[in-house]
Formats: structure tokens, C-alpha cells, sequence
């Protein structure tokens, strides 16, 4: 990967190729992993992402005709134009929807969007649950605060990101990615609680624990915008207010275990409300113990807590895949703390905490393991340091 620095000269020389002129600055916003709290985001919940060293980039210069022209180096290879003063939802389809969205979103704060060039070139993979939507629209988001002078806070920033997703482009996802994206730094986890957006850097340092995180790749293409995504989230909501309570957050963890979590699943009509409720609950307890350990230096306690997050997203949320739950088990089978599918699910990426001297066996593993199954594409890896969040490049 190149440097940020080197690929932002990269990006701004692709911008006067494509524009003709100068761009006015770059901007870059990252992809993340999430270590625990999965769908936890939108029934107000606690999660405990991490930034990545991937990031969208984003050159931009204004223009002084209400004119927009976005052009993306994994788009469809066309410059995609619209006007400032025709954008609503279903105005711009496609990948031009998250820029587009992201415009949008300023203007309907109330903000004076001028016409604007934009091209973006990301290193975050489509669909891998590393999150490539929030890193392209928290790119464009940031280029526009700082550009024009409008000193949103970065909270609030990732709420009109998540907003852009949920009502220009169409997919009901909850802020922990634009959270991640814009609030993340540099050798940190970031514990937030998205119900009011507080938020805390909890340090991460994996080498002086002797220990790192892989990633792994199941290169199963998730779809938020799914009906599976939407199908989960009502049946949360439902849940809530059958237990009278705002959000699923509201539950008590201390019933997280045991007898108080049973006599309060019973008052759930149907076993698949009884099962998305007992994820919720016991994820956030895992986020919130997760969180002391890391605070308390204790990195190879987490494991397993990684592994009991992703035995209830396989069992309880039904949001696992046989690649994601071959990745964890063949990963634990050779030696790791500890696994779980990251991401909304359905596929995209499984995090594996252990020893940098376990990497190579539990790659090649998992590489074993998808090629004796047919039709399986092969997985890629990658280990992760956290990554700063949000910024300007140049
Ligand atoms: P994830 O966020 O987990 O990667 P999503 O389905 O939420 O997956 O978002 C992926 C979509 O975001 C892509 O299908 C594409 O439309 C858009 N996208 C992300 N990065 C880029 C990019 N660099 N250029 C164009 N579109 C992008
Ligand atoms: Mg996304």
C-alpha cells in the first residue's frame, strides 16, 4: 500500500486528468473493523470499532455553476453529473448515490452547497464488511465541512453520514461505521454508546501483547440494503416495544445471563424475537466487558469473548455464512484466542485475535479449508494495527 501522503498526490494528479485543473485539497476517511457489538448500532447499544489503514480518498474543488461531477476509480468509469438544486433521494442511483447522498444531507441541514468536483479512489474492498460506504461518504462529508468552513462536530458528522445512507441510498444501517470512520485514532479501539454518541479511545496496543489481529476475507459479498439487514432490525424493534422498553439497550445487561435473560425472553411471543433480543443483550455485555479488559491491559482475555460474539451471531442472530463459521472454527483448531465475522454479516470478514507465529499456520488452514469445498473463492488476509480516523491529507 502506498503511503497516505504519496496516495493523495495520486489522487490529485488523477483529479487534473480528469478535471483540468487543480483540486482544492484531499481528503481521506477510513474502513474499519469492528472487535465486538454487532447490530447493537441501531437498537442504541454499545460497539468497539477499529480504523483501518485502508481509506477512500477524495480530491474536490468547487465550482461556481451549482454543477456536481463525481467520478470514482472503482466506479463505472463515467463521470457521473447532476445539479445541487435536483438532488433527493432516487435523483442519483448507483455508486454516485453515496457522494451524492453525502451533498444531499449538508443541504438538507440547511447549509449552502456550492457545485463541486469529486474524484474518489478508495483501498477499502466493496461488500468485504470493512465498511467502503461510510469511508466514501465520511471522506466526501469532512472534505465539505472543512472546505466550507462549517465546523460540524465529528459526532454529529457520522449522524448526517448515517442519515445519507439510511435515506439517500436506501440501506437501514446504524452510525457505528461513520462513528469509526470520522472518531477513531491512531493505536485506539473507540467504545461508543450510540445512543447519545459518547464515546471513549480505548488503547489497543496488540504487539506489546505479543498478539495480532488477522483478518480474513471470506470474499462472500455481503448486501446491508437486504431484505435480511431490514427483516432483523424490525424484528429488534419489535422486541423492544413488546418489552416496553425504547431500545433493546434498555434491557438490563445484568440480565445478560442466566435466569433473568430466560424469564425475560419468555415474554416474547416467538422464538425468533426470543433469539435476536438474547443476541442484542448479550452483545452489549460483551462490548462492555471487552472494553474493561482492554482497559485493564488484559488483550488475551478477549478472545474469548470474540468467540462467544460470533457463536451468537451464528446462533441466535442468524447472520453467519459456512465461510465465516469455517474461518473462526479453523482459526480456534490451530490455535487462536479467539474469532468472529465482523461487519453486518452474511460473509464479509472474520477477525482472529493470536500470536504473530500462528499466522502463517492458521492462513494456510483456512486457505485448506475453503479449497476442499466447491464453488468457495479463496480468502485473502491482511493483519490490522488501528489506523487514525478522518483527515486531510493535503
Ligand atoms: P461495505 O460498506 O461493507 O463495504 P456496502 O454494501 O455498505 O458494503 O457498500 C458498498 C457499496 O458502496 C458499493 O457497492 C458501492 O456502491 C459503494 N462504494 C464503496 N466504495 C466505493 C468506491 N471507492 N467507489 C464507488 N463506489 C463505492
Ligand atoms: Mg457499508
Amino acid at each position: 500500500m502506498n503511503t497516505p501522503h504519496e496516495s493523495a498526490v495520486l489522487v490529485a494528479e488523477e483529479f487534473v486528468a480528469l478535471y483540468g485543473r487543480e483540486p482544492e485539497g484531499v481528503w481521506q476517511a477510513p474502513g474499519r473493523i469492528n472487535l465486538i457489538g454487532e447490530h447493537t448500532d441501531y437498537n442504541d447499544g454499545f460497539v468497539l470499532p477499529v480504523a483501518l489503514p485502508h481509506a477512500a480518498r477524495v480530491a474536490v474543488a468547487r465550482r461556481d455553476d451549482g454543477r456536481v461531477r463525481v467520478h470514482s476509480s472503482q466506479g463505472d468509469g463515467v463521470v457521473v453529473e447532476f445539479t445541487v438544486d435536483s438532488m433527493a433521494p432516487g435523483s442519483v442511483e448507483g455508486w454516485a448515490a453515496y457522494p451524492a447522498g453525502a451533498l444531499w444531507v449538508l443541504r438538507e441541514e440547511g447549509h449552502a452547497v456550492p457545485g463541486i468536483d469529486l474524484h474518489l479512489d478508495s483501498e477499502v474492498p466493496f461488500g468485504a464488511g470493512l465498511s467502503s460506504s461510510a469511508a466514501l461518504q465520511c471522506a466526501v462529508l469532512l472534505a465539505c465541512d472543512e472546505l466550507l468552513g462549517l465546523g460540524i462536530e465529528r459526532p454529529r458528522l457520522a449522524r448526517l453520514a448515517q442519515r445519507a445512507e439510511n435515506d439517500y441510498v436506501g440501506a437501514p444501517v446504524g452510525v457505528m461505521d461513520q462513528t469509526a470512520s470520522l472518531c477513531c485514532t491512531e493505536g485506539a479501539a473507540l467504545f461508543l454508546d450510540t445512543r447519545d454518541m459518547s464515546q471513549r479511545q480505548v488503547p489497543l496496543d496488540l504487539a506489546a501483547g505479543g498478539l495480532v489481529l488477522l483478518v480474513v476475507d471470506t470474499r462472500v459479498e455481503h448486501g446491508h440494503a437486504d431484505g435480511a439487514y431490514r427483516h432483523r432490525r424490525a424484528g429488534c424493534e419489535r422486541s423492544a416495544d413488546l418489552l416496553g422498553v425504547k431500545a433493546l439497550r434498555d434491557v438490563d445487561v445484568e440480565a445478560a445471563d442466566g435466569a433473568a435473560l430466560d424469564a425475560l425472553l419468555a415474554r416474547l411471543p416467538e422464538e425468533e424475537l426470543r433469539r435476536l433480543t438474547r443476541h442484542v443483550v448479550t452483545e452489549n455485555a460483551r462490548v462492555l466487558a471487552a472494553e474493561r479488559l482492554l482497559a485493564a491491559g488484559e488483550l488475551r482475555a478477549l478472545g474469548p469473548v470474540l468467540t462467544a460474539g460470533h457463536a451468537s451471531q451464528r446462533d441466535d442472530f442468524a447472520i453467519s455464512c459456512p465461510q465465516s463459521d469455517t474461518a473462526v472454527d479453523t482459526a480456534l483448531a490451530h490455535g487462536a484466542l479467539g474469532a468472529r465475522q465482523t461487519g453486518g454479516g452474511f460473509g464479509g470478514c472474520v477477525i482472529v485475535l493470536t500470536e504473530p507465529v500462528r499466522v502463517a499456520g492458521i492462513s494456510a488452514a483456512i486457505e485448506a479449508a475453503y479449497a476442499a469445498e466447491d464453488g468457495w473463492n479463496a480468502p485473502a488476509f491482511f493483519t490490522a494495527t488501528p489506523a487514525p480516523g478522518a483527515r486531510r491529507l493535503g
